[in-house]
């Protein structure tokens, strides 16, 4: 079986986010990795034979492996696509993608922090591989997703992200996680999504 390892973080601090608010962050993240460790070993030995769709110990571990599996995935992604005061733009076909999708980059912008304002958990810009573009929230790690979306953007909204630093200031923490976007990371996820859409318009070649 397979087990995680947690992946180090390669920054103290960010702009606008202490490094006790990471710190602090860091751990829940290790908390996701220790508890998918967990389930996944408790799984080897469920018994098969007892799984209902009411209660069995099978049903519950598989249901909390997507909550606990999930919340390693979104921390990494949200970890790495933060860096301090930022880096890079967003390239050019990702602007094209954003403004056909939204109208433009200003009103995706609009959209993205109102989503970050409306959220329970996460914020996830993502491409859709039968379409374009989203932007959609999900209230915990494992409600809310779109099926056949890859993340290129990931903003952690549980007050744990941002409380110490901001309080109940929500739409500072946001304005400063715009402040730390590595769009170079965030272009590289666009490139790899784009590879694996068959849908998606190829706005590179008129
Ligand atoms: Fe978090």
């Amino acid at each position: 079986m397979s087990y995680f390892y947690p992946k180090p973080l390669r920054y103290q601090s960010l702009y606008g986010i202490s490094q006790l608010t990471l710190t602090e962050h860091y751990k829940i993240y290790l908390g996701y990795v220790e508890r998918t460790n967990e389930i996944r070993s408790l799984l080897l030995s469920a018994d098969r034979a007892k799984a209902n769709a009411t209660y069995s110990p099978y049903r519950e571990l598989k249901l909390e492996e997507t909550y606990s599996l999930n919340g390693i995935k979104l921390h990494e992604l949200y970890f790495e696509n933060l860096t301090p005061m930022g880096e890079g733009e967003p390239e050019q076909e990702l602007l094209l993608y954003l403004g056909r999708s939204f109208g433009s980059w200003e009103k995706w912008r609009e959209d993205f922090t109102a989503l970050g304002m409306s959220a329970r958990g996460w914020a996830i810009m993502a491409l859709d591989l039968d379409e374009k573009i989203r932007n959609f929230l999900q209230d915990a790690h494992n409600l809310g997703e779109i099926t056949r979306s890859l993340p290129l953007l990931v903003l952690d909204v549980y007050e744990h992200a941002y409380f110490l630093d901001y309080m109940t200031d929500r739409k500072g923490y946001i304005e400063a996680f715009f402040r730390n976007i590595h769009w170079g990371v965030v272009n590289r996820r666009f490139r790899q999504a784009l590879a694996a859409c068959n849908a998606c318009y190829p706005f590179s070649t008129p």
